[in-house]
């Protein structure tokens, strides 16, 4: 479960990261409220997706009738598809230098592993590329953890500056009894900030809690939000599909849970290559491709406004490749005008070649036949950068 930043900086309280709590608030008025009370302040959406400042979701008030107006801005905003529904207005402590901090669970290297920069502020993958040696990646032995010396360790490599040395080692500590304690697979603290006087502090926070740990933390239950549900999720939902949004511009449907996420991935690397597009979607319509089910899933899929092209990538076992055909044949039946992007389309399998035959007979416009699976998501890749 993922945590929104007032969530997580609750946690970070709880276990003695020094943050700065604020108050949530729904309406503009109680923002002004709060914004009476706290004086200048900042006013931050709340939705579970990082690049809010960015979206225009993080905003200086000096007066409470800035914060206002800020509230109403924000309020009902979309950042990546969530709908903020809730602001959190803090004091405004201007950052002097703003750093990066996280544990995360390294499933590859069955070990943790701490992630640590002074050039935060900015979204980490960014500085990971433009400058790799300004981003720390230090192992954490899951047998020994992180004590003393590990945190002055990591503070250390990290380069923290010296002054603030010995905060940042008790920073580190804490932040480690967050991830063990609360069993999170990813506690991170972007922008950690230097405030004037050389107070270190955590200005946002993000924390995502391990489910199957649940039963350890009876106070779970009031995490979770329940409104916040992408509205095509929903729709989603509502048809009995399988569906996550995602952040790309290439619609992805795909049979079999395995198949998708691998799709995902070669649709990701593809789109490197064209102009940095990414999947827009995961979409698993599992054993039953029939028409209705194709047609639901592309009506979900074509309501997203990034989606630019869709690759629909089956490989036949008990639904056969010609029934799949039938399916898309009669899903564009269905959604007549409402099919406007390109489709790019690979099957293989059980009756492959039948259900190739069914498409080429089919000679649909917006359809392209590709062989294979990476060829496929180059070609679906090169129509949504287009
Ligand atoms: P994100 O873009 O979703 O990661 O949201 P952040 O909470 O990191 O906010 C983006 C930027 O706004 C940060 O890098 C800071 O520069 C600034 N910011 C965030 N929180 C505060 C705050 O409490 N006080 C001040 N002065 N600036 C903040
Ligand atoms: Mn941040």
């Amino acid at each position: 479960m993922d945590l929104m930043e007032f969530q997580a900086k609750e946690l970070f309280a709880k276990h003695g990261v020094k943050t700065t709590l604020g108050v949530v608030v729904t309406t503009p008025e109680e923002a002004r409220d709060a914004a009476e009370r706290i004086g200048p302040c900042v006013v931050k959406a709340q939705v579970k997706a990082g690049g809010r400042g960015k979206a225009g979701g993080v905003k200086l008030a000096k007066t409470p009738e800035e914060a206002f107006e800020h509230a109403g801005n924000i309020l009902g905003m979309e950042i990546k598809g969530l709908r903020v529904n809730r602001v959190l207005v803090t004091p405004a402590t201007p950052p002097v230098e703003e750093y990066y901090f996280s544990f995360l669970l390294d499933r590859a290297n069955r070990q943790y592993l701490c992630i640590a920069s002074v050039e935060g502020g900015v979204e980490i993958e960014e500085v990971a590329k433009t400058n790799p040696d300004a981003v720390k990646q230090i192992p954490v032995d899951p047998g020994t953890g992180v004590d003393a010396d590990k945190a002055r360790a990591i503070v250390a490599e990290a380069a923290f500056p010296a002054e603030l040395a010995d905060q940042a080692v008790a920073m580190v500590q804490a932040l480690w009894a967050v991830f063990v304690e609360e069993d999170a697979t990813l506690v991170e603290v972007n922008p950690l900030a230097r405030l004037e006087g050389d107070v270190l502090e955590a200005l946002d926070g993000k924390v995502s809690l391990d489910a199957n740990a649940e039963f350890r933390h009876a106070d779970r239950a009031a995490f979770e939000v329940t409104e916040e549900t992408d509205p095509l999720e929903a729709e989603a939902k509502a048809k009995g599909l399988n569906y996550v949004k995602l952040d790309g511009q290439v619609g992805i449907i795909g049979n079999g849970a395995g198949l998708v996420m691998s799709t995902l991935d070669v649709v990701a690397y593809a789109g490197e290559r064209h102009g940095g597009v990414k999947p827009a979607n995961f979409l698993d319509i599992g054993g039953g491709a029939n028409a209705q089910v194709m047609a639901d899933g592309l009506d979900v899929i074509l309501g997203d406004q990034q989606v630019k092209a869709v690759f629909v990538n089956v490989f036949g076992g008990i639904t056969s490749c010609d029934e799949v055909a039938n399916g898309i044949k009669g899903a564009l039946e269905i959604l007549g005008d409402q099919a406007t992007k390109p489709l790019v389309v690979r099957l293989d399998g059980n009756n492959v070649e039948k259900g190739r035959a069914i498409l080429d007979e089919l000679n649909h416009p917006l359809v392209t036949q590709v062989d294979t699976m990476d060829g496929a998501a180059d070609k679906a890749a090169e129509l949504a950068g287009a």
